[in-house]
């Protein structure tokens, strides 16, 4: 622990003595601001792609950073973070070295829709962040503050055209020249605190927030919309304070699944793992709510917070006479310190302490740390390209907070792809998007670029229409060989081992289609397992896992000489058995809608009342623009192509 306490510091000191003024002057490709899990994602895959990439941040000791729960992944979370995982991020890697409580969510429900989750030591996840960050060739990190952004005009012949050739520092400490900046600060642009009725500028409680430079340039001079919302953080707790025997104890999975596609384990052994506790709010958690709203300023605001992570006032307020959840996570290994989720707070610390107080298992406890609220500005993400370019500005790119979403995961897959095409652009290749078929980074940006944001965006299975082909299980084959073959962002070592992998897939996907399971020798070993019923007597290997009840396992014990070798697969191919019908349902419908592009929609139709499920929004958009055939339908921002495919089997019905 000594060990590690001083390379650390040595570590850190010998970053910090690089300044500004060391690398002003000199020209980099990309200069990526700020170095949360945005910033730390777009730094290292500039880096990736062969940019000399900068990465200027105001603290490096928060360089990953867990400003708020000590957790990762979770239902939706954990497919983003498989697929930066797969395109060779951080963000997988850390949390297999920080996690100390893995559990896959919804496992009761098909593995399309499974949230890999686990609780993380805070103090871990930041030294993985950190030392790969500050191990990696090509990639120079310094301590600072961008002041402001240099701006020029792109082409003097087409006003309001710009371009970014650099970022100015703040205290004077000068000019440094790029090709193309990625801006990721986080809840800091034009940041403001909120605890009880006082109001102090920041970014995060201790940190300063932006200078107020870059939000003057983002509005004034390049007039970009920005909007504000808010988000909140609960108090931390003394671990020895809390009684839990009044809360219900929540073990680990017993074997924890790593993040990382190239993890065999997680750095915590299954037996050290920590439990979390769940428990519940009390009729006097409301009454301390209520009695409080006059001296509770963030709440007060119009500005929309999270609506999926809402703070305890905003729960009783919406869900009046309602038990809430509490769960009482760990905040590490040695930690004395435990978060309660649920209980994110803005009202004076003394009645902190009240609230909590009116939980039974929290009846005598102390708090180290008051929760605090945040308000900040955010750029309203539609001014941006689907590969998160600025329109109105060549080689100036957004990821993370700064666009109006919210979480970790969020952040960090938006930097990943910002520092891709950030670092493209410098090496002077064309930008790339990535599409709502291949990943939910493509769902969630194409949703911010195309919808907008009213309040903070996080990502949900619900929001990908081809989620059964889009699981967290396949991310690297969706993924990890377009990552090598056409954007250079992923290593050698990875592409080996996914090309291993997607070729042991395939030929036991072979293999499976070309066994007829009719033996009397299957027969018996289906009796053994329940099923009494096999409606064909010709039915394949492929179809036979389709079975709940069959598994890999059993298969090969059967046919050992034609399975075996692909047993490490097992559990991979059964998904991929069970799930690839209605994947090539989703994809022959998918090249329906290509073949039918020049289909005409009548000129008449009554979007609002069309019999067929399309929410809203699209009725809306669909309404509002009426378009002439079903591709311009398709390049509507907000229609999705599963409200498309709708509309053609409509369409083609009525013709
Ligand atoms: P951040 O992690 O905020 O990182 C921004 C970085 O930029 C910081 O390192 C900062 O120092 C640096 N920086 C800023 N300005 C400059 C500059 N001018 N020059 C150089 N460096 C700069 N998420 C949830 O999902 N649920 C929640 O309930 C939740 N609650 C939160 C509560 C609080 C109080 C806070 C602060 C955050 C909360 N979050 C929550 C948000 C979560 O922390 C973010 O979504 C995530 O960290 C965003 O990552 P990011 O990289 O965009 O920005």
């Amino acid at each position: 622990q000594l060990r590690r306490l001083l390379f650390r510091h040595h570590f850190l000191s010998s970053y910090r003595s690089q300044r500004a003024s060391d690398v002003a002057q000199q020209k980099c490709d990309v200069i990526v601001v700020g170095g949360g899990h945005a910033g730390t994602e777009a730094a290292a895959a500039a880096t990736r792609i062969g940019a000399e990439t900068l990465l200027i941040t105001q603290k490096i000791e928060t360089i990953g950073a867990l400003s708020c729960n000590p957790s990762l992944g979770g239902v939706g979370k954990g497919q983003l973070v498989k697929e930066v995982d797969a395109l060779d991020g951080l963000m997988g890697r850390a949390g297999d070295y920080a996690g100390v409580h893995f559990s896959i969510l919804n496992r009761s429900k098909g593995p399309a829709v499974w949230g890999p989750r686990a609780q993380l030591d805070r103090g871990r996840y930041r030294e993985f962040v950190q030392s790969q960050l500050l191990n990696t060739p090509r990639l120079t990190v310094i301590e600072g503050s961008v002041e402001d952004l240099i701006i020029s005009a792109a082409d003097p012949e087409k006003p309001g055209k710009h371009r970014v050739t650099g970022v100015r520092m703040a205290d004077g400490a000068g000019e440094i020249l790029s090709r193309s900046v990625v801006i990721t600060t986080g809840t800091f642009l034009s940041g403001s605190l909120f605890m009880g009725r006082t109001t102090s500028p920041g970014g995060r409680m201790g940190e300063p927030p932006s200078c107020a430079g870059l939000s003057h340039s983002l509005r004034e001079v390049l007039g970009l919309k920005l909007g504000r919302l808010r988000t909140g953080t609960p108090p931390r707790l003394i671990k020895d304070t809390i009684d839990f025997s009044f809360a219900e104890l929540h073990l680990p999975d017993p074997q924890p699944t790593p993040f990382s596609f190239i993890n065999k384990h997680t750095h915590c052994k299954p037996e050290d793992q920590l439990p979390c506790h769940l428990t519940y709010t009390t009729p006097g958690v409301e009454e301390v709510v209520r009695e409080s709203l006059h001296m509770n300023s963030h709440i007060q605001q119009d500005t929309k917070g999270p609506r999926y992570c809402p703070s305890i006032e905003s729960r009783v307020l919406r869900f009046p006479g309602r038990q809430h959840q509490v769960w009482l996570e760990p905040e590490g290994l040695t930690s004395d310190l435990v978060y309660p989720q649920g209980l994110s707070m803005t009202m004076p610390p003394e009645l902190q302490l009240r609230l909590l107080r009116e939980i039974p298992a929290l009846h005598r406890v102390e708090i180290r740390t008051p929760g605090y609220g945040v308000q900040y500005d955010f750029v309203c993400p539609m001014q941006l390209f689907p590969w998160l370019q600025v329109k109105c500005v060549q080689g100036l790119f957004l990821a993370g907070q700064i666009n109006g979403t919210t979480g970790y995961e969020e952040a960090a897959a938006q930097g990943l792809w910002a520092g891709v095409n950030a670092g493209r652009t410098a090496l002077s290749l064309p930008p790339l998007s990535l599409s709502r078929t291949e990943s939910y980074i493509g769902v969630m940006i194409d949703d911010l670029v195309s919808r907008g944001v009213t309040e903070p965006y996080r990502m949900f299975t619900s929001r990908a229409e081809f989620r059964t082909s889009l699981r967290p299980d396949n991310a690297d084959l969706r993924l990890t060989l377009r990552g090598f073959e056409e954007l250079g962002c992923v290593s050698s070592r990875r592409y080996s081992e996914a090309l291993r992998v997607s070729r042991g897939l395939s030929e036991a996907l072979v293999a499976l289609q070309s066994v007829t399971l009719s033996s009397p020798r299957w027969r018996e070993k289906l009796r053994d397992a329940g099923i009494s019923e096999v409606k064909s007597t010709l039915i394949s290997g492929e179809e036979m896992l389709q079975h709940k009840e069959v598994s890999f396992e059993m298969l090969a014990s059967i046919f050992p000489e034609i399975f075996a070798p692909y047993l490490e697969f097992s559990q991979r191919i059964k998904i991929e058995a069970v799930y690839r019908p209605h994947c090539e349902n989703q994809k022959r419908e998918m090249e329906r809608i290509q073949e039918e592009e020049s289909l005409t929609l009548p000129p008449d139709i009554d979007y609002l009342s069309l019999p067929v499920s399309l929410s809203d929004e699209v009725r809306e958009v669909l309404d509002r623009a009426r378009p002439d055939t079903l591709g311009a339908a398709t390049r509507l921002p907000g229609v999705t192509p599963a409200a498309i495919i709708h509309l053609l089997n409509y369409v083609s019905k009525t013709e």
